[in-house]
């Protein structure tokens, strides 16, 4: 199937051969037909799937097709996301897939001056790819005026309940002109999310690219049992018998995340850290290097890093694991995208057991364990089964050792 028979444009056609994009997604393949007839569309997509362009080239052709000028501090297509990472990236989707056409776009998002955005704002803007808080700010200082929103595009919808933008989406959902085109798009289908779907869409093409709550499966999943302190250790000694030349790593907390960054730089390993301690454009300067491949380990938390496009990256090592178990398939997806293989690896400790469980019970499979020679835990990480189980060895009884009386773990406590 070519670009061409989706009924795309002369002008994005010669655009996609200059990205020397020739054949379209499955996303891209369903979703392009179904935006441009304008349909409401729900699909279940994860990043590397070509989500982005499968919703930013019919949008955009619907907007150059449409008679009509955006007036000032107007915008007509909303593309939200749950973080700033997204919004920026998203937006350089945009500029990339708008090249020739005159259309004007914009990312708007919190944690900078809000200044240069009302600005931007006020020669009115076609396609304005916005987190949720800051556009109700906009929203709320007469920045922009909705009336002329004929698209919205809800992209990650799962992320943006999972951070808490539930109140702000339903602000902006009641301000929004009713009779409009909406497209969702989330990695996972919750209920919340049926919900939300149910109220926002009418009669929609549903689109599933990937089973639901699905794994890439181009992505080589395993898992290697080590005790706690010593993951870091692990995670270097990895990064070295693999030779992967890029790797993304993620850790639970802030502290974490700069706590690796601090023994790798130790240890002479490029790194960088992005999580949302960090000023707006550091975030962007670590992820810059590391697209540019200045960087070989960048560490992260969940909220930082969802959605990063990252190309042709080989490697994702869980050194914690997840809390919500959705943002295992979202990690595991920044490897192995658009046709390519990968690796993850996550590095489990004793107390993760029920994180780990629920992950093999979203995702309806067993991640595979390797043991590594050296890093065999003292603290023992219990087996899970299908379904979701851990399954609890019982207790060996101690066996008495010559005339020494047996002393019960009880006992032993209370001494
Ligand atoms: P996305 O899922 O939208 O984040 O896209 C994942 C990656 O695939 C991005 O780097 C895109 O540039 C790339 N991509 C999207 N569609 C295609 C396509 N049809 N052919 C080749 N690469 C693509």
């Amino acid at each position: 199937m070519s670009f061409a028979s989706l009924g795309l444009i002369d002008q994005i056609l010669a655009t996609l051969d200059t990205l020397a994009y020739h054949t379209p997604t499955a996303v891209q393949q369903q979703a392009i037909p179904a935006v441009l007839a304008g349909k409401d569309v729900m699909a279940a997509a994860q990043t590397g799937t070509g989500k982005t362009a499968g919703f930013t080239l019919p949008l955009l052709q619907r907007l150059v097709k449409s008679s009509g000028k955006v007036s000032s501090n107007a915008a007509r297509a909303l593309i939200l996301v749950p973080t700033r990472e997204l919004a920026e990236q998203v937006h350089e989707s945009v500029r990339t897939y708008a090249q020739g056409l005159e259309l004007r776009s914009l990312a708007a998002y919190g944690g900078v001056s809000i200044n240069p955005q009302m600005m931007a704002l006020r020669k009115g803007i076609d396609v304005l790819v916005a987190t949720p808080g800051r556009l109700l700010d906009l929203h709320r200082q007469n920045a922009v005026r909705f009336n002329e929103v004929k698209v919205l595009v809800l992209d990650e919808a799962d992320r943006m309940l999972d951070l808490g933008f539930s109140k702000e989406l339903d602000q902006l959902f009641a301000v929004l002109p009713k009779k409009r085109q909406t497209l969702l798009f989330s990695a996972t289908f919750s209920d919340p999310i049926r919900a939300m779907a149910n109220r926002l869409l009418r009669e929609p093409v549903r689109i599933e690219a990937t089973p639901r709550n699905t794994t890439a499966s181009a992505v080589k999943q395993w898992l290697v049992p080590v005790d706690k302190k010593r993951k870091a250790e692990l995670f270097i000694h990895l990064l070295k018998q693999h030779a992967w030349p890029q790797v993304l790593a993620f850790a639970k907390t802030r502290k974490g995340v700069d706590e690796l960054v601090g023994l790798l730089h130790a240890k002479r390993i490029d790194a960088d850290a992005i999580h949302g301690d960090k000023p707006q454009p550091a975030r962007l300067r670590a992820l810059e290097r590391f697209k540019a491949g200045e960087v070989r380990v960048l560490v992260a938390t969940d909220v930082a890093a969802r959605g990063l496009d990252i190309d042709d990256l080989p490697a994702v090592v869980n050194v914690d694991l997840p809390i919500v178990a959705e943002d295992y398939v979202h990690r595991t997806g920044r490897t192995g995208r658009a046709g390519a293989s990968g690796e993850a690896v996550s590095l489990v400790c004793a107390d993760e057991v029920e994180q780990l469980a629920a992950i093999e019970l979203l995702t309806g499979q067993l991640i595979r364990r390797v043991e590594e020679a050296g890093f065999a835990p003292d603290h023992r990480v219990p087996e899970t089964a299908a379904g979701g189980q851990i399954v609890k060895k019982p207790k060996k009884p101690k066996k008495p050792k010559g005339d020494a009386p047996v002393v019960s773990e009880d006992v032993r406590f209370r001494r």
